[in-house]
């Protein structure tokens, strides 16, 4: 058994030590409750369950805390993959929810598994998951100083590996920060987020690089062909270099490789593995 999860980069220029020390101090608490929850449930249970804690931290960029949009409003982006069915969920730019993983989990049961805008609000109001709204005083602060242009790093992801073997990939997010509304990042994609029986990868960066480098599917792919965990990403970081790509990664193999890579150094995540280990 095994957990990682990530928060995201943290943007250099505007993040204090303190914050930074608050956000490891996060993930490590966080990935050890992922661990204990691991021993009793399947990898899938727990990436949401995961990622439904970071997106309850406001310190993250997923679901409460979350960025704002050049509107003005909050559209979250989340999904998972099951690495025993292969199936997948998500929604796209829902609005007005606390934890768009938890829709996404009720979706992966559906024939039609993701879900964008108005659809996957409605959806998600079907289900039972009530209004809120997840603007904080700080992201309205940052917001109206426009300082998100440069500050949009803090996506959450969780790759779990169960007892049975099994593996699941979960990954949340605000998305950029005073992007064009409706803007659609690569979290709810087979870019930002796969798994199957061999690896899973949860991504976090710029969704258009992660996108254009089809990230998470093609590290997987290797994994799935041979490819150590290790060997797949790095040769995939390479290939991202050539088009300057920002994105960061957190995996897990069925062979038990747990690995992280990124394309700058301020990405901060944690893995639960007998120890607890906290990065960056
Ligand atoms: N990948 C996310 C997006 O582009 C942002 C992030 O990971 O920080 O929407």
């Amino acid at each position: 058994m095994k957990v990682i999860i990530h928060g995201g980069f943290i943007g250099e220029s505007l993040t204090s030590p303190e914050t930074k020390r608050a956000k490891q101090d996060s993930l490590g608490r966080i990935a050890e409750q992922a661990y204990q929850f691991l021993k009793t449930h399947t990898a899938l249970e727990t990436v949401v369950y995961a990622v439904a804690l970071l997106e309850d931290d406001e310190l993250f960029n997923a679901g409460l805390g979350a960025h704002i949009q050049r509107d003005g409003k909050v559209r979250l982006s989340a999904s998972l993959m099951d690495g025993k069915t292969q199936k997948f969920g998500g929604v796209i730019n829902l609005e007005d929810v606390r934890n768009p993983i938890q829709v996404a989990e009720k979706l992966i049961k559906y024939d039609d598994r993701v879900l964008s805008g108005e659809g996957a609000l409605a959806f998600a109001r079907e289900n039972g998951f009530d209004y809120f709204d997840p603007i904080t005083t700080h992201r309205k602060f940052e917001y109206e100083e426009k300082l998100n242009l440069n500050n949009r790093k803090g996506t959450v992801g969780c790759v779990a590996l169960d007892g049975d073997g099994n593996i699941a990939a979960a990954t949340s997010t605000g998305g950029k920060g005073f992007e064009i509304p409706c803007r659609v990042s690569d979290s709810a994609t087979v870019a930002g987020n796969f798994a199957n029986e061999f690896a899973g990868i949860s991504c976090t960066g710029v969704g258009e690089d992660i996108v254009s480098g089809a990230l998470a599917a093609k590290i997987v792919t290797r994994v799935t062909d041979g490819f150590s965990l290790q060997a797949a990403c790095d040769k995939s970081f390479v290939e991202l270099k050539l088009f300057d790509g920002f994105a960061g990664v957190i995996g897990i193999a069925s062979t038990g490789e747990i690995y992280h890579c990124d394309s700058h150094p301020t990405m901060v995540w944690a893995s639960f593995d007998v120890n607890l280990q906290v990065f960056n």
